[in-house]
């Protein structure tokens, strides 16, 4: 996608830090790192969305997010990690390229997030918003499913549907 920056990174148009590539994915140092050695990977076919990247690509992103987890243990004697993404800019979503953070952590690294626990008011509440996700849920992708879809896929509006 044209001005993208994530796009223009995978085509080397951007200079990046390259960790790993292959047919489906590309992995990369963020720029401003939570802690250093913090590495994004993105889908090589743009997403806006985590949503509408096909399955085989999503499944590769997570197994190679996990893995450099590890390789995050074994180089930098990280305690742990952390993977986060963030879709739609109300959830802290930057770049609107969809992209999984991996996020090496050590015990006092200074960081936290900022973690709340809500309570239900009562199960039959609970049980309701479950009930909601139920019906709403669709494994397959569709129209409608990245809200800052390019004008192409935004023909069949069906948000909240
Ligand atoms: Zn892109």
């Amino acid at each position: 996608m044209r001005n993208c920056i994530f796009c223009k990174i995978i085509a080397g148009e951007i200079p990046s830090v390259k960790v790993y590539e292959d047919d489906l994915v590309f992995a990369f140092l963020d720029i401003s790192p939570i802690n250093f050695g913090h590495t994004l990977v993105i889908p090589k076919e743009h997403h806006t969305s985590v949503a509408t990247i096909p399955e085989p690509t999503g499944g590769r992103m997570f197994r190679v997010g996990s893995r450099l987890g590890v390789a995050m243990r074994r180089a930098l004697d990280c305690d742990g990690f952390n993977l986060h993404l963030s879709d739609g800019t109300v959830a802290g979503q930057v770049v609107m390229h969809a992209h999984l953070h991996i996020v090496p952590r050590w015990t006092d690294d200074g960081f936290h997030w900022n973690w709340r626990q809500l309570k239900y008011a009562s199960d039959s509440e609970r049980a309701e918003i479950a009930e909601k996700l139920i019906r709403h849920f669709k494994l397959e992708t569709q129209a409608g499913d990245a809200p800052d879809a390019e004008p192409a896929d935004a023909d069949t509006e069906n948000h909240g549907a």
